[in-house]
C-alpha cells in the first residue's frame, strides 16, 4: 500500500514537472527570419519564433519602435510552451516575401484556449493592422470565424513583413503557429471538418445506441457510459474550441469555466462507469472505497467550479485528473486479475486514450513532430477508446444474455432456455424422415418431505447436487436444464428410446448410489421419444414424458419409465 502511494506520488511529481516544462530561450542571438517564395503548402513557424517575456505585462506593440526594447526579443529553439505562466509572452515574426507578387497568407495559432491573443502586422505603408481576440473575449472578435485563431496577412512583393503577437493566459501558454497559403488553409479546414464530423458522428451514434441498450436491458452501466461519452465529448469540444464557436460564442466565462465543469463530470462518470462494468464493488472493497473517495473529490470540484476562478482551480483539477487516471487503470488490473472478461478491452481502451493524450503532449513540448497524426492523436485515441469500451460493454451484454438463460441456483440452463431449445430440436427432428429426439423429465422424490425435514437451505444444496450430477452424466449433445422447482429436463437429440433409457438409468443410479448426505435422495425419470413422427408437437412430446414420470412415481419412485402409449413392449434395462 505504502509502496503504491509512493509510486503514485512520484508519478504526480513527474507529470507536474512535465506540465511546467518551460522552453528555454536560445543563447544564440541571431534573429530568426522566414523567407518564402510562392507559398503552396503550410510552414510550421516554430523555428522562426523570436520571443520576449514581459513579466510587468506593461509593454504594447508601439514600444517595439524603441530599439532597446526590440532588442530584448530572443530566438527560440524549442517549441513555445511555457506551462502556467504569470507573464505576458510576445512573439515576433519576420517574414520576407521573395516572390514577385504579393501573397495573401494566414497565420494560425492552433491551441485555442488562450485567454488573450493580440495580433499586429505592419503593412507596406507603415500602417499597423491589429486584432484583439482570445477565449476571454467574445467569439466575434476573431477576424476569421474558426475554432483556432486565424489571422490574415498580406505579404507585399519583395518585402519583409513584421508580426508581433501577444499571449496572456491563466491556463498553459502553448504557442503553436503555422503559416498557411490560401489553398493549404482550405485543405487544413476541410480535413479538420472531416475528422470532427467522424468523431462527433461516431460519438452521437454511441450515445443513442447505449440509450437504446439501457431501455432494453435496464442496466445502469449503460447510463453511466453514455453520460461519460456525453461529458467527455463536450469536454473535447471545449478543448478544441468548437464549443465556444458553436455553443456559447457570446459567453467567454462559460468558454473557460465549462472546461473544469466538463472535466469534473467526465471524471465522475468514467469512475462510476468503470466500477460498474468491472463489478469493483463485489471484487475489491478497497478499490471501491478509493473510487468513492475520488468521485466525492470530483463532485466537490464540480460544485465549486462555477464560483472559483479558473486560475485557482486548474492546477488542483489537473492533479485530481492524474489520480483518477491511475485509479481507472488500477481498477482494470484488479478486475483482470480476477478474470473479468470486459477488463481486457477496458484496459486496452484506456491505454489508447492515454497514448493519444501523451502523443499530443509530446507534440506540444516539441518532442514529437507536428503532423496530422500527432495533432489529432488525442481525438483518434479517444474514438478508439470509445469503440473499445463499447466492445467491453457488449461482452457485458453477452454475460447478461447468458444470465437470463441460466438458473442461478444450479448453474444449469433454465426453463426459458429449455422452451426455446426443445422447440428448435423438435422442429429439426420432426422435419426429417428418420428424426429421433428423446426427452427426460426428472423429478426429485419426496422433496417436500426432504425440505420439511432438513430445511429449505439443505433442499437447495440437494438441488445443486442433482444439477452437478446431470452435468457430469451429460454426454456430448445432451442438454440438461432446470425446468423449475425440483424438476429437471434433459434434451437428447438424435437419441432412440433405448439409448435414452440408458442415460435415464445412469442418472437415476448415480444419484441413488452417491446417497447425498446419507439422506436417501432419489429421483424418478419419465422418458418420451419422438420417432417416426409419433408426436405432432413438442408440447405432446413433453406431456408424454410427464405422463411417464407420473407412472414412475405411481410405480414406487426411484425408477425410470417409458411413455406407454407408443412403446408397449419395451423394458427399461436394469443398471
Ligand atoms: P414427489 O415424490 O411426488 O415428487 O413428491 P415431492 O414432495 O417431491 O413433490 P411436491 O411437488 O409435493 O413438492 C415439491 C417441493 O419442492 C415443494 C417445494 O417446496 C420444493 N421446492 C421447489 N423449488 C425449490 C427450491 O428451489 N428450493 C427448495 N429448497 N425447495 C424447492
Ligand atoms: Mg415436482
Ligand atoms: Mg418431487
Amino acid at each position: 500500500m505504502i509502496n503504491s502511494f509512493s509510486s503514485i506520488f512520484k508519478l504526480v511529481i513527474m507529470l507536474i514537472a512535465m506540465s511546467s516544462f518551460v522552453s528555454s530561450v536560445s543563447a544564440n542571438d541571431t534573429e530568426k527570419v522566414l523567407t518564402v517564395n510562392a507559398l503552396k503548402s503550410a510552414i510550421d513557424l516554430t523555428p522562426y519564433i523570436n520571443i520576449l517575456e514581459d513579466s510587468s505585462k506593461k509593454l504594447t506593440y508601439q514600444d517595439f519602435s524603441k530599439p532597446e526594447v526590440l532588442q530584448q526579443f530572443k530566438p527560440l529553439d524549442k517549441a513555445a510552451n511555457f506551462g502556467f505562466s504569470e507573464s505576458v509572452w510576445w512573439v515576433k515574426l519576420k517574414i520576407v516575401n521573395n516572390d514577385k507578387q504579393s501573397q495573401k497568407v494566414t497565420i494560425r495559432q492552433n491551441y485555442p484556449l488562450i485567454d488573450y491573443v493580440d495580433f499586429h502586422s505592419q503593412q507596406i505603408n507603415g500602417i499597423w493592422t491589429s486584432y484583439s481576440t482570445g477565449d476571454r473575449r467574445d467569439f466575434s472578435t476573431r477576424p476569421i470565424n474558426f475554432k483556432d485563431f486565424l489571422f490574415p496577412v498580406d505579404l507585399a512583393a519583395k518585402t519583409e513583413t513584421i508580426v508581433f503577437m501577444r499571449f496572456e493566459s491563466s491556463g498553459p501558454i502553448n504557442i503553436g503557429l503555422d503559416l498557411q497559403s490560401e489553398t493549404s488553409l482550405f485543405d487544413a479546414v476541410s480535413s479538420n471538418h472531416l475528422i470532427t464530423g467522424i468523431y462527433f458522428g461516431g460519438l452521437l451514434i454511441l450515445i443513442f445506441y447505449n440509450l437504446l441498450l439501457f431501455v432494453a436491458i435496464k442496466d445502469r452501466t449503460f447510463i453511466y457510459y453514455l453520460l461519460y461519452l456525453a461529458s467527455y465529448g463536450l469536454f473535447f469540444a471545449v478543448m478544441n474550441g468548437l464549443a465556444f464557436q458553436y455553443f456559447w460564442p457570446k459567453n467567454p466565462w462559460l468558454a473557460n469555466q465549462s472546461l473544469i465543469i466538463l472535466l469534473s463530470l467526465s471524471l465522475i462518470w468514467s469512475l462510476q462507469f468503470s466500477r460498474s462494468i468491472l463489478s469493483i464493488r463485489e471484487i475489491s472493497p478497497i478499490s471501491n472505497h478509493i473510487t468513492s473517495g475520488l468521485i466525492t473529490i470530483s463532485v466537490i470540484s464540480l460544485l465549486i467550479s462555477p464560483f472559483t476562478p479558473y486560475k485557482l482551480i486548474i492546477i488542483p483539477i489537473s492533479i485530481i485528473t492524474i489520480l483518477c487516471t491511475i485509479q481507472l487503470m488500477a481498477m482494470g488490473f484488479v478486475a483482470l486479475s480476477k478474470g473479468s472478461k470486459p477488463a481486457l478491452y477496458y484496459l486496452i481502451a484506456w491505454s489508447t486514450l492515454l497514448i493519444g493524450i501523451f502523443t499530443y503532449m509530446l507534440k506540444s513540448f516539441g518532442v514529437l513532430p507536428h503532423n496530422t497524426l500527432t495533432q489529432n492523436g488525442q481525438q483518434l485515441g479517444s474514438l478508439i477508446e470509445m469503440v473499445l469500451l463499447s466492445i467491453a460493454m457488449s461482452s457485458k451484454v453477452s454475460e447478461f444474455k447468458k444470465g437470463s438463460y441460466m438458473d442461478s441456483l444450479t448453474n444449469l440452463p433454465n426453463r426459458r432456455f429449455f422452451d426455446e431449445r426443445v422447440l428448435k430440436e423438435f422442429e429439426h427432428s420432426h422435419n426429417k424422415k428418420e428424426g429421433l429426439l428423446s426427452l427426460l423429465i426428472i423429478d426429485v422424490d419426496n422433496f417436500k418431505q426432504y425440505n420439511d425435514t432438513y430445511g429449505h437451505k439443505q433442499g437447495d444444496e440437494a438441488l445443486k447436487f442433482v444439477g452437478r450430477k446431470l452435468q457430469s452424466t451429460a454426454r456430448k449433445n445432451t442438454i440438461p436444464c432446470r425446468y423449475g422447482g425440483e424438476e429437471f429436463a434433459v434434451i437428447l437429440p438424435k437419441t432412440s428410446a433405448e439409448q435414452a433409457a440408458v442415460v435415464a438409468e445412469r442418472i437415476r443410479h448415480s444419484i441413488e448410489k452417491e446417497n447425498f448426505q446419507r439422506r436417501n435422495l432419489t429421483v424418478s425419470v419419465g422418458i418420451a421419444t419422438l420417432e417416426e413422427s409419433n408426436f405432432s408437437s413438442h408440447h405432446l412430446l413433453f406431456e408424454a414424458a410427464d405422463q411417464a414420470l407420473y407412472c414412475a412415481k405411481a410405480n414406487g419412485r426411484n425408477r425410470s419409465e417409458y411413455f406407454q402409449a407408443t412403446i408397449t413392449n419395451r423394458r427399461i434395462p436394469s443398471s
